[in-house]
């Protein structure tokens, strides 16, 4: 089947049109800069050359519609009528408790996604305005909704209370949701087959996933199911991150309002956008920039990184202390899947665990394909897995369209 995948942001729309039965990508693009001026499409057929439009994107449907002229287009497009497209799927960031699995969009589900608009007000309306642009543009044809928080559904209440007035949870959904959960989905699935081929079997398997990118997240993934996972109620807890804080002591909130005199708008924006790498550096949150700055001797850019490394490191220990044990650590997304001294950082000292990690093939071993960086005989195996969160929608939106 033919399966558009869209992840709709306030300003910014990807797309991905895939075969889900073999997993191509026929094309592939963005729509930036929607309703502010300026706006541009990029469209790439895949081994075809990529194309810019620069056309005025008032709004999600004219976005929509751009995207679509251009895969129907007679010289460039890759398909001939909308008649081709079987089904679109929508990344959608917060399901809450409400969706556990990927559903068919039905007007009580585009509902349901509006009352948990409040847990992701930047995400939530975003993902409903490109949701309802397609409903608009290609009537009849089935839409999928797939959330980043559905595969963490399964944690044990103990992973996910807080330790605050048991009436935050039940009046007002305050608890750990966690998030990148496609990503998490896909990869530790992976792992669990490999895993298989060793020797472990899929239930009794015990996997660490580290989805390492501008934001990152852990999972612990026990038998398939996700046992706990780094972010909460939001995308802010958890490891720093590129500008994210992610966990600390929650009186520093209160605090640095009293200090600088920020509003909780602006403690919000300090905590997102001025903290986490790019805070602690004073250089920038992208890892690159970090490794060459810290290797000039850059102080901050050096303690930047060793805190992101040895956060990510406690998850594991963490995460291995919930599951009695692990089989299998995996690493995945930008810094995850390219970021080789990050994940040398990360991997030293944790021969207690039983990682035998082969640190010359770490550093030498091919990107973008899945590798395994332990040693023969390593009781507990350490993978590379480029993540694939597009895959995971366009299959289970097939499912759910047929
Ligand atoms: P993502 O959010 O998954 O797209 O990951 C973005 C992060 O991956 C940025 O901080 C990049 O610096 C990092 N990244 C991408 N490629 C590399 C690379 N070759 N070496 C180090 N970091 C990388």
């Amino acid at each position: 089947m033919k399966i558009l995948v869209i992840n709709a942001g306030s300003s910014s729309l990807k797309y991905q049109l895939m075969d889900s039965e073999n997993g191509d990508v026929i094309a592939k693009g963005l729509c930036e800069r929607i309703g502010i001026g300026g706006s541009k499409l990029t469209y790439k057929p895949t081994g075809k050359d990529k194309h810019e439009f620069e056309k005025d994107m008032k709004d999600h449907n004219d976005a929509i519609k751009m995207v679509i002229d251009a895969l129907m287009d007679k010289e460039i497009g890759v398909v001939k009528d909308m008649g081709e497209i079987d089904a679109v799927g929508h990344r959608v960031v917060h399901g809450g408790e409400k969706f556990a699995k990927s559903v068919r969009i039905t007007d009580e589900v585009i509902e349901t996604i509006e009352s948990l608009n409040s847990l992701a007000p930047l995400h939530n309306p975003a993902n409903l305005m490109g949701i309802r642009a397609c409903q608009k543009l290609m009537p009849g044809v089935p839409m999928v909704a797939v959330f980043d928080t559905a595969f963490h559904q399964t944690m044990p209440k103990q992973a996910y209370m807080y330790g605050v007035p048991y009436e935050a949870y039940t009046d007002l959904m305050v608890r750990r949701y966690g998030f990148h959960g496609t990503s998490h989905l896909y990869v530790s699935g992976r792992a669990v087959e490999k895993l298989a081929e060793a020797g472990v079997p899929a239930e009794a398997s015990r996997v660490i996933t580290c989805h390492l990118g501008n934001g990152s997240s852990i999972a612990a993934v026990k038998g398939g199911k996700c046992v706990d996972t780094s972010m909460g109620l939001t995308p802010l807890e958890g490891v720093p991150m590129g500008t994210r804080c992610g966990s600390m002591d929650p009186a520093i909130v209160t605090y640095l309002m009293d200090k600088l005199g920020l509003d909780a708008k602006g403690i919000d924006a300090y905590m997102n956008k001025k903290s986490g790498m790019l805070g602690l550096s004073g250089v920038s949150s992208d890892f690159r920039d970090l490794g060459e700055a810290a290797e000039k001797g850059n102080e901050r850019a050096e303690i930047a990184l060793q805190c992101f490394s040895y956060a990510v490191k406690k998850y594991i220990g963490a995460y291995a202390a919930a599951m009695n044990g692990v089989d299998a650590i995996v690493f995945t997304a930008g810094v995850g899947e390219n970021d080789r001294a990050t994940r040398a950082r990360i991997l030293e000292g944790l021969d207690y665990l039983g990682v035998d990690v082969d640190f010359a093939y770490n550093d030498s071993c091919p990107r973008g394909e899945e590798v395994e960086l332990t040693k023969k005989g390593s009781k507990v195996k350490v993978y590379v897995i480029p993540t694939d969160e597009e895959m995971v929608i366009a299959k289970d939106t097939a499912r759910l369209a047929k």
